[in-house]
């Protein structure tokens, strides 16, 4: 990934995508002092891009740093991203993290740094395709209880846990694997959030020790729009026997329906078409959904 021609936006300014790198020495690099985010432009827009690049201060802050640049800033950091390398349809990661004055563990006056990366990632929306849903296995690990590890950030620290459990599941055969929380209760997924349905009604759980995604509001805010009730709520996993439909959302996910997880059975069914559907229609910048 580091051989691509392209430019990065590096510290407020484009670089030739080879040259973007960090120093060995980089503090974030060392203990994690790191936040990101992934989001996703549509017909040449960043969709929700406000909302990402408040909750990248927002995952900074939690790691007691501050990003030198403003919501508005990285606003036009992203789009300017997305112009210069010419993706209409493309995948971010802008990321900010402890440069590398200082080496040790307390290094308060470091220099934050932020740069933002976008590649071409058109969404192959066919929702036959998806409807199959895919296969998930259930993780070992379990995402930490908040008062061991700042567990709202979108923190690169947090995502350890999800590597070694999304390999793990791959080498199984399995697309993902879901996490239970620390208290086993059912989380989310490396990368994505998790809904089921039951009854006409989504049922997802409450987002207090894990990421709470923009995806995940924007699906609950299109389903209230159709009249379907959401329940944010704690599930436990036994519970899964119980429900006819299952998807999770994510910004690289989108919409995508669930067949199984381990032993459980679900067959997509017609909320999850409808909010895949609906989701797809949603991220086309204004103007275009007409067309949609
Ligand atoms: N949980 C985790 C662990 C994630 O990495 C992501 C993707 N950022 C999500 C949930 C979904 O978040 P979003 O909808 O904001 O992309």
């Amino acid at each position: 990934f580091d051989n691509i021609d392209g430019v990065i936006w590096y510290d407020g300014r484009l670089v030739p995508w080879k040259e973007a790198n960090v120093h060995l020495l980089t503090h974030g690099l060392h203990y994690a002092s790191c936040v990101f985010e992934g989001e996703r432009a549509y017909g040449g827009r960043v969709f929700r891009s406000t909302a990402h690049s408040e909750r990248l201060k927002a995952s900074a802050n939690i790691l007691d740093f501050e990003i030198p640049f403003s919501v508005a800033e990285i606003d036009a950091a992203k789009q300017l991203a997305i112009d210069a390398n010419n993706l209409p349809d493309g995948y971010l990661r802008p990321i900010a993290w402890r440069g590398s004055e200082m080496m040790s563990v307390s290094a308060p006056n470091n220099t934050i740094h932020l740069a933002i990366a976008a590649w071409q990632w058109p969404s192959y929306f066919d929702p036959a395709e998806r409807l199959k849903g895919i296969r998930m296995d259930l993780a070992e690990y379990r995402r930490p209880d908040p008062r061991t590890i700042p567990a709202l950030a979108k923190a690169s620290g947090l995502y350890m846990i999800c590597t070694i459990s999304k390999h793990k599941a791959e080498r199984k055969g399995y697309a993902d694997a879901m996490m239970l929380d620390w208290e086993g209760r059912v989380a989310e997924c490396t990368g994505a959030n998790i809904f089921f349905v039951q009854g006409g009604k989504l049922h997802t759980p409450i987002a207090d020790c894990f990421l709470a995604g923009i995806t995940r509001a924007t699906v609950i805010d299109l389903a209230r729009r159709r009249g379907i009730e959401v329940i944010e709520r704690r599930i436990m996993p036994e519970e899964l026997d119980g429900f006819a439909e299952c998807f999770i959302t994510g910004t690289a996910a989108e919409v995508t329906p669930v067949s199984e997880i381990a032993a459980w059975r679900f067959i997509p069914g017609a909320i999850s078409e409808q909010l895949m559907r609906d989701y797809a229609v949603e991220v086309q910048p204004k103007g275009r959904q007409a067309a949609a």
